[in-house]
């Protein structure tokens, strides 16, 4: 009997337990739904998506089915064809995810079949890790420790890539990546292979991650994994990850599993908190402190457009707006002068993240917006503002990266600053204190 993969983030042959469950007893069908919301991505996203697609359908000879449906019908079309009474996927822990699985159950057991969990996007899946009396960690550190106390699994082996049978598809992947991209233009092409996206982690672990600990910080520094798109795409498990970091010693390997942390922390807080993909956790300022869409509309046409006269909010939106990524610690810095040297709502910043980011994540994203406007579960307290000069004068101490991205700086074409950082950090400290005698009183 035929059994199924129903593909959703984890496009790829390695370390997949859902694909190898699917091929226990037999050739398994594979089929993933290009759903509705699929269509409202950014153009770089469904480029990207249509080109991880058809690498892994190269790799299967065509065998992986593509179907232009919603998830529940074109699982349950795709089960019928082949007979499929079990179905394997990847367990969701996002409002959107845990709905689609949740539809796809019904339709199946509607139907007489099965839909089977086997793993998630994380090393250890959300809502696992918990303290002695059951609740949940709300800080970091803590979650983090006992997150490593908890431990991982060993990566699967890889699966047979010919071991599929072949699913009919109806989505011309090429079409979308070329609609995609006449849309949504991106400077630089980025890795869609699994083969590639694995060879680059091998090659970072050999020569890039001694001085990680040491340099990740530097946005003019080629000092990080690269590793979100392909997280954020499924094409490389944090398993995978995480064993290699696991057999190496010293500070630099720990501080990246530190930062993988983050994105199963993160995950962890979305899934407990689903309102916190809108909602402050924690609403640190009156509701009214915050600007009106008309008053900030100049204001924020310069921060999304890289032109505030602030060097290094302008380079890390420009470097956005061309390459759908952003260094970390600048993203830390463009979202702290948004909501607290603008006073725009966190999310708005989000949004316009989700359109720009290739590596979009709703839990990622959401939540570090959150963490910097000091409103998340382990919130950097809302009273520390990231100064964009000294920031710059820290991290870009020779002022290349702002140099790589502003081609005018340092001419009389490059903008003044369009508001005076102390002032508008003033304001929002005394938003804080008004806020925080709201609370008390
Ligand atoms: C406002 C804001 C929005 C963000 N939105 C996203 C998003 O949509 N998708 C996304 O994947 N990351 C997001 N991040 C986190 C982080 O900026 C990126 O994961 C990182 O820049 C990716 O580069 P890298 O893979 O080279 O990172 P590395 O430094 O090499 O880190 C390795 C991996 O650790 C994880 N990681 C690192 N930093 C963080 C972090 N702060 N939070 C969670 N995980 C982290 C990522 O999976 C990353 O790939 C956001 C951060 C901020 C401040």
């Amino acid at each position: 009997m035929t059994e199924m993969w129903w593909i959703r983030r984890d496009a790829r042959l390695a370390d997949n337990p859902a694909l190898l469950g699917a091929q226990e007893h037999g050739p398994a069908a594979a089929v993933f739904a290009w759903t509705p919301p699929i269509d409202q991505w950014s153009g770089r996203r469904r480029a990207h998506l249509a080109r991880v697609l058809s690498s892994l359908r190269e790799a299967t000879g065509g065998a992986v089915g593509i179907r232009r449906d919603r998830a529940d019908n074109a699982v349950l079309a795709v089960a019928r064809e082949h007979d499929s009474r079990v179905v394997w996927a990847s367990r969701e822990y996002s409002p959107a995810g845990i709905r689609a699985q949740e539809a796809v159950q019904r339709a199946l057991a509607d139907d007489g079949r099965e839909l089977r969990f086997v793993g998630s996007p994380y090393a250890v899946a959300p809502g696992r890790v918990v303290k002695n009396d059951g609740d949940e960690y709300r800080v970091f550190t803590p979650f983090s420790r006992a997150w490593r106390e908890h431990g991982w699994r060993a990566p699967a082996h890889a699966a047979d890539p010919d071991y599929l049978a072949a699913v009919d598809s109806d989505v011309d992947l090429e079409a979308e990546a070329a609609r995609g991209d006449s849309e949504d233009p991106l400077a630089e092409p980025v890795e869609a292979r699994e083969a590639g996206v694995l060879d680059a982690w091998h090659e970072f672990v050999e020569n890039g991650l001694g001085a990680y600990a040491a340099e990740r910080d530097r946005p003019d520094l080629e000092s990080t994994s690269r590793l979100s798109v392909p997280l954020a795409f499924g094409q490389i498990h944090s398993r995978t990850v995480l064993a290699a970091t696991g057999a190496i010693r010293g500070d630099a390997a720990r501080k990246f599993e530190s930062e993988v942390a983050w994105r199963e922390f993160h995950a962890d807080v979305l899934f407990r908190h689903p309102r916190a993909q809108r909602e402050s956790l924690t609403p640190v300022i009156p509701e009214d402190a915050w600007a009106r869409d008309d008053e900030s509309a100049d204001a924020w046409a310069a921060w999304r457009d890289g032109r505030t006269g602030y060097p290094l909010v302008d380079a890390g939106m420009r470097e956005l707006a061309a390459t759908g990524t952003m260094h970390n610690r600048v993203r830390m810095v463009v979202a702290s002068f948004l909501v607290k040297d603008l006073h725009v709502p966190w999310q708005r910043g989000a949004d316009h993240f989700r359109r720009a980011l290739l590596d979009y994540d709703h839990a990622q994203n959401q939540l570090n917006w959150q963490w910097v406007a000091g409103t998340g579960r382990d919130a950097a307290p809302y009273f520390r503002i990231f100064n964009p000069e000294s920031q710059a004068a820290k991290f870009d101490p020779e002022r290349r990266y702002v140099r790589r991205w502003i081609s005018e700086l340092d001419t009389p074409d490059y903008p003044s600053p369009i508001v005076d950082h102390a002032t508008e950090r003033a304001a929002s400290l005394a938003d804080f204190q008004r806020g925080k005698a709201l609370r008390a009183g």
